[in-house]
């Protein structure tokens, strides 16, 4: 893609904000299409009496064994979501209220200080109800260590939750190793991963990866927005109390009729994800690493989050002596975030980049870039001689 002329009132800016969300894929949007019109797949996936019912019950299988298929799961293992919020949330509270039945005071739980808020939240409404909360601080790049888990844990800790992959850095966390701790606390305890920015980017694969529950999300890779999963392993099984009550679907899990267009658009998504995993990473990390290359050498410039343990798409800059309002305002050419998408409505520095120790000034003036599929070598070429023209025009005032 070409940009558009300067003059022209059509020019858009160029989208390096993969992270926030992705396009549908037109294979996705394809598949979800034909489960809509009443000639289409449109009936209740619940309904048992006729045909109709039958086959959207069919497709809406076909796709979770497709999610399943991602992870290299059990199909029985994946329950249907809005999204990655929702999943989250179903592990977090479904594992307390659960423990709350057996122990009436109580209970520990692990998160890491950068988790997104779907996780934070739902954690700190939890200690609102009684149980006790750890944040563990990850180091100057956003990885939590394996000590740092290990000293946290606790006789009464029931649930840790950690991300595989921040969304502000893209810094990838070692599950394997952060589970194997999980696994051997003496009194047991699960081990949640939110993968919203993971999957499609990095193996994941429950087989030998000792995690007990796992988060996903569309419209991060590339299928609609609205829809998710929860993996809940079936051995050994975990069991969750239901937080959305209303028909028994999904096993009790989380009811109410499931939207069939959303299952099969994460289906296909997920298929397509785990047919370019070997090629696709490898192809974004080489634009990403190109963008970083053509905007390194300018003074103040410094990378966020890890060198090397960093997800394909993902480059988040900190511009010292830019003001990070008029950073955004002038790179206006390029849609990208300044810390993360979700926190954009106020103007705090983010807490992520806090927490990897940048001061208030620096967090401010960080942005980040997050490439995908569909960005092309003359796009980042554009985007960097777009950044170099406004930093130095920037320093200068
Ligand atoms: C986007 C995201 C979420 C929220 O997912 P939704 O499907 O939008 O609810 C949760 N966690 C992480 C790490 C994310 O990137």
């Amino acid at each position: 893609m070409k940009p558009i002329p300067e003059s022209s009132p059509l020019r858009k800016p160029i989208y390096l904000d993969y992270a926030a969300t992705t396009p549908v894929a037109p294979e996705v949007a394809e598949a979800m299409m034909t489960c809509m019109t009443l000639t289409g797949n449109f009936a209740n996936p619940a309904s048992r009496s006729h045909v109709y019912g039958w086959q959207a019950e069919e497709a809406v299988e076909d796709a979770r064994g497709q999610v399943a298929a991602l992870l290299h799961a059990d199909p029985r293992e994946i329950v249907w979501t809005s999204g990655a919020t929702e999943a989250n949330n179903l592990a977090l509270k479904g594992a307390a209220a659960r423990y709350r039945e057996e122990h009436p005071e109580g209970g520990h739980i692990i998160v890491s200080a950068i988790e997104h808020k779907a996780v934070l939240d739902p954690a700190q409404w939890l200690e609102q109800q009684g149980f006790q909360v750890t944040r563990l601080q990850p180091d100057e790049y956003g990885r939590i260590h394996s000590s740092t888990l290990r000293d946290a844990l606790r006789d009464d800790t029931f649930l840790v939750s950690i991300m595989h992959v921040n969304n502000e850095l893209g810094t990838v966390n070692d599950i394997a190793e952060l589970g194997a701790i999980c696994r051997t606390h003496t009194h047991g305890c699960l081990f949640h991963v939110d993968a919203a920015q993971s999957a499609g980017k990095l193996a994941l694969d429950v087989r030998d990866q000792p995690v007990d529950l796992l988060s996903l999300s569309a419209h991060k890779m590339y299928g609609p927005k609205g829809v998710g999963a929860l993996y809940i392993r079936r051995d050994p099984a975990v069991k969750l109390a239901a937080q959305i009550h209303g028909g028994g679907h999904e096993r009790g899990y989380r009811s109410g009729t499931l939207a069939t267009h959303q299952c099969v658009g994460m289906g296909k998504a997920a298929e397509l994800a785990a047919a370019q995993i070997s090629e696709e990473p490898a192809r974004i990390a080489t634009l990403r690493d190109q963008l970083w290359q053509g905007i390194a050498n300018l003074p103040g410039v410094k990378l966020n989050g890890h060198p090397e343990a960093r997800a394909c798409g993902h480059l988040n800059v900190a511009f010292a002596g830019c003001d990070g309002e008029m950073l955004l305002l002038s790179l206006r050419d390029l849609a990208v975030s300044t810390g993360s998408a979700c926190n954009s409505a106020s103007i705090a520095p983010s807490y992520v980049l806090k927490a990897i120790g940048l001061d208030d000034d620096l967090a401010h003036a960080s942005i980040r870039f997050s490439l995908g599929r569909y960005t092309t070598t003359e796009e980042v070429s554009f985007a960097v001689e777009h950044i170099r023209q406004v930093v130095k025009h920037l320093q200068k005032h």
